[in-house]
């Protein structure tokens, strides 16, 4: 029983480090500033989620953008 436990453990550590590398990929990913999506004057959207933005960067995801 231990032994199963202990390779558990190992199995969901190598998937968290896994998740740990994508994640750290799409936070590198958002430092590239990208232009927004300018729908109409007054609003602008985030090209990653588009969710509505306001500043030099998106609110919802993170990503940085050239506002
Ligand atoms: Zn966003």
């Amino acid at each position: 029983m231990e032994q199963n436990k202990i390779a558990i453990n190992h199995l969901e550590t190598g998937n968290q480090s896994k998740q740990h590398i994508e994640l750290a990929i799409k936070a590198l990913e958002k430092q590239i500033p990208k232009d927004v999506v300018r729908e109409r004057a007054a609003i602008k959207t985030c090209p990653v989620c588009d969710s509505v933005v306001n500043k030099n960067y998106c609110q919802n995801c993170g990503q940085k953008l050239n506002y």
